[in-house]
């Protein structure tokens, strides 16, 4: 076992499947090695029954997973001499291409669509010294924009449409398959831009080839509602939701997600905004996992499916006695405070009193006194 003070990274830990030589210079901030936790409080809760386990990629360094593909982008970037790199965001993107770029020592320009972002996101990247263009539009118009500069100007693309960023993310898979023995039955994610779904896939495949996996998972992808355009089948001009970071209606890797979803027999479907932020809930409530709203989708997506029957039937066609649901939790629930302090109850102030406190919280004295 590798202990957490040595872990190196996903690039090192994962050096054989990743795109990189001895030359390549390895931009790491130690993302990676999230942890994997059984959840069987909130499994009872939504009535699961299989076992659920929860990957909570909020630990990593800038608090998503985008910062397992980013260490490997931003790696090739100064391996191929790039000066800068530049993406489109809804927040979590730009935020790891700015702390990345900020330790490769190279620039990053981050196109953001200003009013549907997350405060903590853009904290960041101002933080990191990434130049922010806010533009008036939503996501689908800042990535427009990215694909067209950096199509003519000297700028590296570190988009999901950037392979490197596919190949560094699929590690995902890999530490599952490498904290479980195997690969999970289902596989649950939240599906926005697309690049995750499609890079887990990837990872599982090929760590069976490798002989490292056992089996391939279903996939089971969730959009929001309002920004479903691969469960609707044709792109969605407004996306709608609360879940800034899927907030997205013409994903750039649409076939890699129906490829998934198909190769995998598995599904995409839609969530409601409610049934996300009732996960989100129960997730930090029940689990002590504060998330953001779009990693809650995966859960969401799972209670509804549960409630749909679908793993009964699943188990009654057959499935192995050690079947368990993996459910993606994307990114921590700080990027977003302001979404956490709506969906929670008003909190009451009273005088700064100890009596006035107990009060308020309705303690009485104890009958009898300890020894
Ligand atoms: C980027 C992101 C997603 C969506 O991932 P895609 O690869 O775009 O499908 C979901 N949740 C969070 C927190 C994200 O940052």
């Amino acid at each position: 076992m590798t202990s957490r003070l040595r872990w190196p990274g996903v690039i090192e830990a994962y050096r054989e499947f990743m795109p990189v030589t001895g030359q390549t210079p390895v931009i790491t901030l130690r993302e990676g090695d999230t942890p994997l936790l059984a959840a069987p409080a909130l499994q009872e809760r939504i009535g699961l029954p299989v076992p659920l386990y929860l990957k909570y990629e909020g630990a990593n360094p800038t608090g998503s997973f985008k910062d397992r593909g980013m260490t490997v982008a931003v790696s090739k970037a100064l391996e191929e001499r790039q000066q800068a790199v530049m993406c489109a965001s809804t927040g979590n993107t730009a935020a790891s291409a700015a702390a990345y770029a900020a330790r490769a020592g190279i620039d990053c320009i981050v196109v953001l669509p200003i009013r549907h972002i997350a405060m903590g996101k853009l904290a960041q990247s101002v933080m990191h010294g990434a130049k922010v263009v806010a533009i008036e539009g939503n996501f689908d118009d800042a990535f427009r924009i990215v694909v067209e500069i950096t199509g003519r100007y000297p700028v590296r693309l570190v988009n999901s449409i950037n392979p490197h960023r596919i190949e560094g993310q699929k590690s995902g898979a890999f530490e599952i398959c490498d904290r479980l023995g195997y690969a999970p039955s289902y596989h649950a994610i939240p599906v926005g831009n697309a690049g995750n779904i499609t890079a887990y896939w990837k990872g599982y495949k090929e760590y069976r080839e490798a002989g490292r996996g056992r089996r391939l998972p279903k996939m089971l992808g969730f959009q929001a509602e309002g920004a479903a355009p691969i469960v609707r089948g044709e792109p969605v001009a407004d996306p709608r939701t609360i879940a800034t970071a899927i907030k997205i209606g013409n994903p750039a890797s649409w076939k890699g997600a129906v490829a998934a979803r198909d190769e995998s027999g598995g599904l995409i479907e839609t969530v409601t905004d409610e049934e996300i932020i009732e996960a989100y809930k129960m997730l930090a409530s029940i689990e002590g996992l504060f998330v953001e709203p779009a990693s809650a989708a995966s859960v969401a997506g799972v209670a509804k499916l549960g409630r749909e029957g679908y793993f009964v039937r699943e188990l009654q066609a057959g499935v192995p006695e050690d079947a368990c649901v993996v459910c993606i939790l994307t990114g921590h629930g700080l990027k977003d405070p302001d979404c956490a302090i709506q969906a929670a109850e008003e909190s009451v102030s009273v005088e700064a009193d100890a009596e006035a406190v107990v009060e308020l919280l309705g303690l009485t004295e104890p009958v009898a006194s300890h020894t």
